[in-house]
């Protein structure tokens, strides 16, 4: 039933030392050492790329964290700051109104306004103004010298607005001492409610600056605090006031404030133009604004330095394992060579130990392993196999008229004759030994067997070799064919050369130049 094809003849398959196999076996190994290489190398690079972008986000969200804390921090000092001087000037008012402007004891006043400065490092100055801009009282002054305020914004500020709380002003040069200060200033009323002066303190822009000094930021990064409107009051770098600073167009002041109080935003800077990510927050209880930015390059760059670091390594383990891989993969190769060589030279020795030198033909050991392969293989596929033995007539004679150099001339004619006369590539010849040949013919019948043999020994005769000692004056054959069943008859290498020798014998007998087949075994005829 599973008579299939028979598998063509593979080296790999005949070959009893195993090389072939070996050969199919390195490959293999090959394939799988570059693989390996591969997945190795690839792994690495996943791994470490994984890993830089799990660092990059840690560094992002440190970022993230520290300018968060750093813009709390600032508001709450700027609120603490504002809110000391608008409690300080909330009683001070107090006082003032109760007694009325022109009935106050300014030598008191000018303690309790001197005390308060010296209590709060951030004050410059507290300020009391008469309804027409000139100065009642200072922190320094019980009677100051003729100046007036009525010129600045704050004050005219308040003299148009009834409001009671505070308000903050841009920074202003002081006339007193010529520092940066932000005015925090109120509204003084009449009993009839009518504008009855200013009070002003006013707040150190070096009180700002000093603390935000103190934070270890990098170079690029900036600590501001601003109006709500968006004027620049302190900035770490320090920018200079009145410059027209202004971060009302800021991406800050545009998108994220109106949205929420505070955040955290990566955003360009109008001022410098630097990329940074911002930590900002709104003051609770007054029109203030800070932002604290580290510059993108102060947590990106040590992670940058990292990971170049990282890839030096990677670059270096990647060109190592390739070096490496490259040798082995290379002595492989050489090896897979020299085995293919080894394999092919193995090859011809077999081919040149089966084949007759002086014929090209296979020699008696190639029959001998055909014939055994072929009955066996018979035998499993319930089919014929037939063997035809041919031997030269009177060669003998041929060797004494002509010698020995023309007799090997004349066997190698035969032999390709013989080989001419064979139509399918299954058909083997072989020389048996001396002038005689053997064909064997697998999957044929003794009737087909009979045919093959007659077209060889035609075609040994179309030869018209020259034989003066031959009846026919030429060089002839005579041929034995016989064939067996080998699946239902007991059939062997020998019984079948003894078949097929005895069918010679028969032609011989008979007269030569004629073939003679006879089924079964040798004792047939
Ligand atoms: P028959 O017709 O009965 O076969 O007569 P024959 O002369 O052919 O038979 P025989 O067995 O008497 O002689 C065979 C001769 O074949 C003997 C030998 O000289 C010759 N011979 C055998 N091998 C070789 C060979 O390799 N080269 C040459 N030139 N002659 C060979
Ligand atoms: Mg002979
Ligand atoms: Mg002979």
């Amino acid at each position: 039933m599973s008579a299939s094809k028979p598998a063509p003849p593979s080296p790999h398959a005949v070959h009893a030392d195993g090389l072939p196999r070996r050969g199919r076996s390195n490959s293999t190994v090959f394939r799988l050492t570059l693989g390996f290489m591969l997945v190795v190398v690839l792994t690495f690079m996943g791994v470490e790329g994984w890993r830089a972008w799990r660092d990059y986000r840690q560094a992002y969200a440190m970022a993230q964290d520290s300018v968060r804390n750093l813009a709390q921090a600032t508001a709450q000092h700027a609120e603490d700051a504002v809110r000391q001087v608008d409690v300080v000037t909330a009683g001070l008012r107090e006082r003032v109104e109760g007694d009325g402007l022109q009935h106050i004891d300014t030598a008191r006043i000018h303690a309790v306004l001197a005390e308060q400065t010296q209590l709060m490092p951030q004050l410059q100055g507290l300020f009391i103004y008469a309804p027409n801009g000139d100065w009642v009282v200072t922190n320094q002054y019980v009677t100051p010298e003729t100046a007036n305020n009525a010129d600045r914004d704050y004050f005219i500020y308040h003299r148009t607005h009834a409001g009671r709380g505070i308000r903050i002003g841009n920074v202003v040069k002081s006339r007193s001492s010529r520092e940066l200060v932000i005015p925090i200033s109120r509204r003084l009323d009449n009993p009839d409610g009518s504008f009855g002066g200013v009070l002003l303190g006013t707040l150190k822009v070096s009180y700002f600056l000093d603390y935000y000094g103190d934070f270890q930021i990098d170079d690029k990064g900036a600590l501001v605090l601003a109006m709500r409107s968006g004027e620049v009051l302190v900035r770490r770098p320090f920018v200079a006031p009145g410059a027209g600073q202004s971060l009302a167009d800021s991406e800050i002041f545009k998108r994220y404030l109106p949205v929420s109080s505070e955040g955290v935003a990566e955003v360009k800077a109008v001022i410098d133009n630097t990329q940074r990510l911002y930590g900002y927050r709104a003051l609770t209880s007054y029109p203030l604004v800070v932002e604290a930015g580290l510059s993108r390059e102060s947590f990106v760059g040590p992670w940058r330095h990292d990971l170049f670091k990282t890839g030096m390594v990677l670059l270096l383990l990647v060109v190592g394992l390739s070096g490496f891989g490259v040798l082995v993969l290379g002595q492989l190769r050489a090896r897979m060579l020299l085995e293919k060589e080894i394999g092919i030279a193995h090859q011809a020795l077999r081919d040149m130990a089966l084949t007759d030198s002086l014929t090209g033909l296979g020699n008696r050991g190639k029959l001998d392993l055909a014939l055994a392969r072929e009955i066996e293989r018979a035998r499993r596929q319930d089919a014929p196999l037939a063997l035809i033995m041919l031997d030269v007539d009177y060669f003998k004679r041929f060797n004494d008229r002509y010698g020995h150099p023309a007799g090997d001339d004349c066997l190698q004619q035969v032999a390709q004759a013989i080989q001419g006369a064979l139509r399918r590539s299954t058909d083997c010849a072989a020389r048996y030994g001396g002038e005689e040949f053997a064909v064997l013919l697998p999957d044929t019948h003794l009737e087909g067997a009979g045919k093959v043999a007659d077209d060889i020994l035609r075609a040994i005769r179309a030869l018209d070799i020259e034989h003066a000692d031959h009846p026919e004056h030429r060089v002839t054959a005579s041929a034995g064919v016989s064939s067996s069943m080998p699946a239902r008859e007991l059939t062997s290498p020998l019984g079948m050369i003894k078949a097929a020798d005895a069918c010679l014998y028969v032609a011989k007998h008979r007269g030569r130049n004629r073939w003679y087949a006879g089924a079964g075994c040798a004792d047939s005829e």
